[in-house]
């Protein structure tokens, strides 16, 4: 079961990615490193089964995506402590104040990619196929 939330998301990370290589001199895209949080309902295998849909064509082509969970994490807006809460209770561990916001845990981003450098000048001939003697 694949749903149009991993689609948008997938597309967002491709335009991201693409345009993160093209400012560091194009090349090839061989793996991507995403931090999803716990909070995010992103089904791993459907990201990277549109990835290999819609990078088709692109520098990004045939990448390998990797997942990391990270978990939530609050922020209090009184005293600024950052905590995982507990259980259903999303009070500030440390003064109990319940103005808090989600500081992590309901995001996907990009952590970082591998980028092959694409092969430059004229003699970059290396990845055409060669015959054996
Ligand atoms: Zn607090």
């Amino acid at each position: 079961m694949v749903g149009m939330h991993e689609l948008a998301v997938t597309q967002g990370v491709l335009d991201l990615v693409l345009d993160a290589a093209d400012r560091e001199g194009g090349g090839q895209v061989t793996r991507i490193d995403l931090v999803v949080g716990e909070l995010a309902s992103i089904v791993d295998d459907s990201v990277q089964f549109y990835w290999d849909i819609i990078a088709e064509g692109t520098a990004a082509a045939g990448a390998v995506l990797h997942f990391r969970r990270v978990p939530i994490q609050f922020e209090c807006r009184d005293c600024r402590a950052l905590f995982e809460p507990a259980d259903e209770d999303f009070l500030c561990t440390s003064c109990g104040s319940g103005s808090v916001r989600v500081a992590a845990g309901d995001e996907l981003r990009v952590e970082s990619f591998d980028l092959e450098p694409a092969a430059a000048g004229p003699a970059a001939t290396a990845d055409q196929p060669t015959k054996e003697p």
